[in-house]
């Protein structure tokens, strides 16, 4: 969810209301909210303003910046459809990256495949994972997994050092304003492609068609100068602006669709995986798009 670059600077000083509306000047003309019942968790990282709040309905919620990242109640819409889409696009997915991610919700998703023997995680802020920790445990239950290596700092400095290297890389970053202004520009997706393997996927989070459908349409338009396959999908996320969030998808080589999954789930499987939104029917209809999103994302 991108920030109104016109936004005052120090807009994250009045992030929040007692009414717990989102108050960075990040959408224009409209706000969203939710009740606050007790502020958990307030300060200033080296980064960020980091904020955990409990909230009447929607449980504990992250804040960075004045911007909801993720509620207790919502979170497994977001989570799933950013990890799953390129997980199971993927034939055989053996070694993950995730830039980002701190509050863990995504590493705990791709722990649930049996392919993956190794995750990878290079998270800016380890304010971040520290809360996420007391007050998120739901979603940091991964933090202390074997198969994680973990590494605080810039993901775009930290990919310079990586090439041919991992199947999957999911970006989960907050908004390009801030620490993850570096992780939009075409410069970090050419180190992305370095990164992964020839067979190699990536998702990103791809902000909201109501919100940001130019920036969409620059982000695709770039990349299909670098990828052979980029594809953009959407799910919906209740506390998110406008209640919906996409998802970018590029592959390295176009051997496969990946709109469809390479490997597909039996309801008993779903079930055991604990998935709660994603399912192999919802991965193929998570790629059709509205035909206005459509005529924006066509080729030019
Ligand atoms: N799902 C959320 C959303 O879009 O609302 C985002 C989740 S939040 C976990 C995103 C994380 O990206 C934050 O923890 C932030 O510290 C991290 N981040 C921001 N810039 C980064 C960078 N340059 N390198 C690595 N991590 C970064």
């Amino acid at each position: 969810k991108m920030s109104n670059p016109d936004a005052p600077e120090d807009s994250s000083s009045k992030l929040l209301k007692s009414d717990g509306q989102e108050m960075g000047g990040a959408w224009p003309g409209q706000a969203f909210s939710l009740q606050v019942k007790k502020v958990l968790f307030h300060e200033k990282s080296k980064y960020q303003d980091v904020l955990v709040f409990e909230s009447t309905t929607y449980g504990n919620v992250l804040v960075l910046d004045g911007i909801v990242q993720a509620t207790e109640r919502d979170e497994f819409s977001y989570q799933e459809m950013l990890a799953h889409l390129p997980l199971f696009a993927h034939q055989n997915p053996k070694k993950v990256l995730i830039i980002g991610g701190g509050d863990g919700g995504i590493l705990r998703e791709v722990l649930k495949h049996d392919t993956v023997e190794k995750v990878t995680m290079c998270e800016i802020d380890e304010m971040v994972i520290d809360v996420a920790k007391k007050f998120l445990p739901g979603m940091s239950c991964g933090f202390s997994h074997e198969k994680l290596d973990l590494y605080c700092g810039d993901g775009f400095e930290f990919l310079k050092n990586h090439k041919n290297e991992f199947d999957v890389i999911i970006t989960d970053s907050s908004d390009p304003v801030g620490p993850a202004e570096s992780l939009f520009g075409q410069s970090y997706y050419e180190l992305l492609r370095d990164a992964l393997k020839e067979d190699g996927i990536l998702s990103s989070q791809g902000e909201s068609v109501w919100l940001h459908l130019p920036l969409i349409a620059h982000l695709v338009a770039f990349n299909r100068k670098i990828f052979p396959t980029v594809n953009y999908a959407q799910s919906i996320v209740s506390t998110y602006p406008s209640g919906s969030m996409g998802y970018l998808i590029c592959a390295k080589s176009d051997t496969r669709d990946v709109t469809t999954p390479a490997r597909v789930l039996s309801d008993e499987q779903v079930k055991n995986m604990n998935l709660r939104f994603y399912n192999s029917e919802v991965h193929k209809a998570a790629f059709v798009l509205p035909q206005f999103v459509r005529n924006a994302l066509e080729k030019k």
